[in-house]
């Protein structure tokens, strides 16, 4: 077994061999630009794009021309918001929930700040929205909503098909943040009738700096206005010259997924169980967040009553977490996720979160839980507490 043991996969995933085996071509060879449509090096990375392009699409049931490469799930959440808000006339109101990546929160506090009005719904214990709630506060001058398939600190998954018929019914468009959900759960935008999606290649064994936004195609035509003035590429919303290698990687990852995922899923949730069982068995004052099954097969994310959480990451540092303090890059108040689900302040400091993968072993998951019952133990019995 090699130190230290990788369980921060919602940060990111390392990439597959395959996937970077697929991609060097187009640094080496195909290195012409795909919007050069004079010469073969052009057309080598055209056709290249445009067969990653179908395979995007339909990893997710969507249509080639419904997909817009992006540089990840951050542009994607921005081109979403501000790009539809800012071609849409009339209405004014956009409604999302506390718990979203700071992606859509930052950019639907600019837009409040240009004037447009923006209600974040709030969550129950487990992370949960409303439905009731999000049906209740749609009103004539809301635009859209936005509420995201899985959540990455706490893994709860959101009833995202219940909320496009919502949407759909009052006549607002729907956009989900799918970062943590493709290639860990099934989405399928024939089942989701969701307008717009945001994906990245990095979340699932991809490069990073590649993503995209899913717009559906219906009429009247969705309109958004460009973030990027330039050379119009991706229709003229995303211009950019566009990333050939990593839009091949991008197209191998899920097309890995494709195959494997099933099978993978079982066996990535099985070591996730083993982690959380082991860990509540070894020790007490142990609290889970999210929610108890509606939750991504990947992710456990705990607090831990009774223990300085500084010290006790810095006796694990041969095990690479993420914690709801550090979540929210040094904060000083700790992870927006873990208070909207109502945390008080000790256990929403002395929270953990393991993000398992594809590279873990039934090992590495015994060593973690040894490490962890271990060194909480040792803390407690000095009394360093907080
Ligand atoms: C990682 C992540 C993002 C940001 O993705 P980037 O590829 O870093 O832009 C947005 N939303 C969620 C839910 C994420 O997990």
């Amino acid at each position: 077994m090699k130190l230290p043991v990788y369980l921060d996969n919602h940060s990111t995933t390392r990439p597959d061999k395959r996937v970077i085996e697929a991609m060097l071509p187009y640094f080496n060879e195909h290195y012409g630009n795909p919007s050069s449509q004079g010469h073969p090096f052009g057309w080598a990375a055209s056709s290249a794009v445009e067969s990653a392009r179908e395979i995007v699409a339909s990893f997710i049931g969507a249509k080639p021309e419904e997909i817009i490469f992006t540089s990840g799930t951050t542009e994607s959440n921005n081109l979403a918001l501000k790009g539809v808000a800012l071609a849409v006339g009339k209405r004014n109101h956009i409604i999302t929930t506390q718990v979203e990546h700071p992606s859509i929160l930052n950019a639907a506090r600019f837009l409040e700040k240009m004037g447009y009005s923006v209600t974040y719904l709030p969550v129950d214990r487990f992370g949960m929205i409303d439905l009731e709630r999000l049906e209740n506060v749609i009103s004539d001058s809301t635009l859209m909503v936005s509420v995201m398939t899985a959540n990455n600190e706490i893994g709860t998954i959101y009833p995202v098909e219940e909320i496009a018929v919502i949407c759909s019914k009052k006549g607002v468009l729907f956009h989900t943040d799918a970062a943590q959900a493709i290639g860990r759960m099934e989405f399928d935008l024939n089942r989701i009738q969701a307008d717009l999606v945001s994906f990245s290649a990095h979340k699932n064994y991809g490069p990073k700096g590649i993503g995209a936004l899913f717009i559906r195609r219906k009429s009247p035509r969705l309109k958004l206005t460009p973030l990027f003035h330039g050379g119009g590429q991706e229709k003229e919303l995303r211009s950019g010259t566009l990333n050939t290698p990593a839009i091949a990687g991008f197209a191998k990852c899920l097309e890995i997924s494709r195959l494997e995922m099933e099978s993978e899923n079982k066996r990535i949730k099985a070591l996730r169980d083993r982690l959380q069982e082991g860990i509540f068995r070894e020790l007490d004052g142990i609290y889970l967040n999210g929610h108890p099954e509606k939750r991504l097969i990947n992710n456990l994310n705990i607090s831990i009553k009774n223990v300085n959480i500084d010290r006790l990451l810095g006796e694990l540092r041969d095990i690479a977490v993420s914690t709801g303090s550090a979540c929210a890059s040094g904060s000083p108040e700790g992870s927006h996720v873990l208070r909207a689900i109502g945390l008080e302040n000790d256990l929403l400091r002395a929270s953990i979160r393991f993000g398992l993968g594809r590279l873990n072993t039934e090992e590495e998951i015994d060593y973690t839980i040894s490490r962890v019952a271990g060194a909480v133990k040792i803390l407690r019995d000095k009394g360093i507490r907080d």
